[in-house]
């Protein structure tokens, strides 16, 4: 998505239709954003959402740094933060011919724990017509939707780009964003990423917000995503979306299997 801050800087001041997404789905609005290159945009009468050149360039970053290409997701697996969102540690797997010691991770329904290339990568938004859930997902974990994240992945990726957002230049916001367990980055104060609990073996979930304004953007939200469109960018941020750490989780063969199509939250289909 870097490509989105070279076009801005290199275009003019115009003033770009307002788009949102509105409980997931695209919606115009009659609202205009003025765009300077490389110094603020926002949204003008009544002037709500402000982004800063800065912003926008942080939060094309840290999607990028989340994201894997369509044809290398599965290698996602390698990701650090999957690393620590999903337990992936060395452990002892019995084979007949006695113990070998590999990298495993649980999935994420059953609990059971296998080797990667016993897992499936599943898109937990579809990648038929999951698109833009997907998008709004992503968006979520950079503070652009109405209400925060609710699940145990999303909840613990939010503040650490929120930490990540204040380091000046891009390598130190990377440095916060994917650091390890028990390596702190000099004058930031990098929140602790847990295991995710697989779904089968949760309690009752907590009260939440409603999945309409998780689903929805915030007024920053919606001047990034219509700049996003402005400069038809939106293939390439769904793209990335679907293929993110926020987007991707292990599970077995049986559970992957068995779970169908029906993981659109807002309009299915
Ligand atoms: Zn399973």
């Amino acid at each position: 998505m870097t490509s989105l801050t070279t076009a801005i800087k290199n275009g003019n001041t115009v003033q770009i239709p307002t788009w949102t997404i509105q409980s997931g789905l695209e919606t115009k609005l009659h609202e205009t954003i003025v765009i300077h290159p490389s110094g603020r945009v926002w949204a003008q009468a009544p002037a709500q959402g402000v982004l800063d050149f800065s912003q926008i360039s942080k939060i094309t970053l840290f999607i990028d740094t989340l994201a894997r290409a369509p044809t290398t997701y599965a290698r996602i697996v390698d990701h650090p933060i999957w690393r620590e969102l999903y337990q992936t540690t060395q452990r002892k797997i019995l084979y007949a011919d006695g113990t070998h010691i590999e990298d495993t991770m649980p999935c994420q329904y059953c609990g059971i724990i296998l080797p990667p290339r016993l897992l499936q990568i599943d898109h937990q938004r579809p990648q038929n017509g999951g698109q833009l859930e997907a998008v709004v997902k992503t968006m979520r974990v950079m503070g652009l939707t109405v209400a925060g994240p609710h699940g145990e992945k999303c909840t613990q990726l939010e503040p650490r780009i929120r930490e990540a957002m204040h380091a000046e230049d891009d390598s130190a916001s990377v440095a916060v964003l994917m650091t390890e367990p028990d390596r702190q980055v000099k004058g930031f104060k990098v929140p602790r990423i847990r295991a995710v609990t697989p779904r089968g073996m949760r309690g009752a979930a907590p009260g939440a917000s409603s999945t309409g304004s998780r689903y929805s953007l915030s007024d920053e939200g919606k001047v990034f995503f219509s700049v996003v469109k402005y400069f038809q960018l939106v293939e390439r941020l769904e793209r990335q979306a679907m293929n993110s750490v926020t987007n991707l989780r292990p599970l077995c063969g049986p559970c992957n299997g068995s779970r169908g199509n029906g993981d659109l939250k807002v309009n299915k289909i």
